[in-house]
């Protein structure tokens, strides 16, 4: 391993000075962790932190590293590929590792899905879904059809069409929301299946239809937003209603796709086929930054119909052979076993780990789908107080507003699982 060229303490100096970290101020206030390697489901410290030189991961770096860190297979996959060929532009030409992992995406996805757009990030995908949305409107003769309707409280990303569909209020992108396009939202669905809001929900669509796109929603789980589970009926609801009224509908499962709900696509909760599926974070098993944008061939179709018959989209690094290949690695490594086994271990011990922090005061809620465990305040976490109570407890956590939450790696053992689930606790109790 080369040495390192910066003690700890000069890495943070230039950090602060020089880096610009999510979320964050410049010059830099917080003090990062400075990680030096990572390896299974630890992280280590290049400078032991509140006493602990090793954290369990609760993250799965935002919710990607699935199968965790420093996997034998997929360090595999990527050297493989780098003796190769590491880039190679996709216009004009092509590659097998795109190829296959296009093919494969069509093979587990929901029919009929068959189109494959690759790009580099889960917001750039979202990009690309609304884009294939408006233009199939726009190629078909109504133009006019260039709205989306979301959910208050979901999440789409950060580039500025996926803002536009975040949160409206107390979210992430308030600063913006007199310059965003104005979208229509809908309250965010109830937990369990309400008659009542989805008769409203259906007539929103229905009022909407002649300015509507598509409908874009988290199915299932709706994440950064606020962490919020809901029936999937509701997802049925909107595949009804969109097609009564001629909408696209988009289901955003970057968060909730390769398992993490219990199911290999939140969509498969509902039985429900979207026209547009946006995948990324666990595509590549958090190796590499890659997304997906699935279509179906009605949408393909009907952008071909168009006096621009082309998708006008293209990446620098659209379709890199690197994520291709470590993307083609990681599906493989997933269903390969039996994740659906390990997903339901990982709800069992979340369930029974996170059910103390019903008895500390200020706690709310306490939820758990699949590899998603969530307990949620009453008022706002103390971030810096709750990541240290966690760090103490030898665990990585990344509080927000009222929640603290984790989305463990897949690989996560019972053991570390009960750790991770004791620093909830305790950073519920400190935040
Ligand atoms: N959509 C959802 C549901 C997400 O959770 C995220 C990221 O958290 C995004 C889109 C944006 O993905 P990225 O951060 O890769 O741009």
């Amino acid at each position: 391993m080369p040495e390192p060229r910066h003690t700890p303490g000069e890495l943070l100096a230039l950090d602060r000075e020089h880096v610009w970290h999510p979320y964050g101020p410049m010059p830099g206030r917080a003090d990062p962790l400075v990680v030096e390697s990572a390896s299974g489901v630890r992280l280590r410290l290049a400078e032991p932190a509140q006493g602990r030189s090793e954290l369990v991961d609760g993250m799965s770096s935002w919710w990607s590293a699935v199968h965790g860190y420093n996997h034998p297979v997929l360090n595999e996959a990527v050297r493989g590929q780098l003796d190769r060929m590491s880039h190679v532009m996709f216009g004009g030409l092509t590659h097998e590792p795109a190829v296959r992992l296009a093919a494969r995406l069509v093979e587990i996805t929901p029919e009929p899905l068959r189109h494959v757009f690759l790009s580099d990030s889960g917001s750039v995908s979202v990009e690309v879904a609304v884009k294939m949305c408006l233009q199939y409107w726009r190629s078909t003769g109504r133009p006019a059809k260039r709205r989306l309707l979301t959910w208050r409280g979901g999440y789409h990303g950060d580039t500025w069409q996926p803002m536009s569909v975040c949160d409206p209020e107390g979210g992430m992108h308030d600063l913006w929301s007199g310059v965003l396009q104005r979208q229509v939202f809908a309250p965010p669905p109830p937990v369990a299946y309400e008659e009542g809001y989805a008769r409203e929900l259906r007539a929103l669509i229905a009022r909407h239809a002649d300015e509507l796109a598509a409908v874009i929603v988290e199915p299932v789980v709706q994440g950064a937003g606020g962490m919020r589970f809901h029936s999937p009926d509701y997802l049925r609801d909107l595949r009804e209603a969109c097609d009564a009224h001629d909408v696209l509908l988009v289901f955003d499962e970057i968060a909730t796709g390769f398992g993490r709900t219990g199911r290999l696509f939140a969509a498969e909760h509902a039985g429900v086929t979207p026209d547009v599926m946006c995948l990324g974070k666990a595509l590549t098993g958090g190796y590499l930054s890659m997304a997906a944008t699935l279509c179906t061939p009605r949408v393909a179709d009907g952008i071909s119909r168009g006096d621009v018959p082309v998708l006008a989209h293209g990446p620098t690094f659209m379709g890199n052979p690197l994520a291709s290949a470590v993307a083609c690695a990681s599906i493989d490594l997933l269903l390969g076993q039996d994740w659906a086994q390990e997903v339901k271990r990982i709800e069992a011990g979340l369930v029974e780990g996170l059910a103390p922090a019903r008895e500390v005061p200020g706690v709310r809620d306490v939820r758990v789908l699949g590899a998603i465990g969530v307990v949620q305040l009453d008022h706002p976490v103390d971030v810096a107080a709750a990541t240290a109570a966690a760090v103490r407890e030898g665990v990585w956590l990344r509080p927000f507003r009222d929640l603290v939450y984790v989305m463990p790696p897949y690989v996560t053992g019972d053991a570390d699982v009960a750790r991770i689930c004791g620093a909830v606790v305790a950073a519920a109790r400190e935040g």
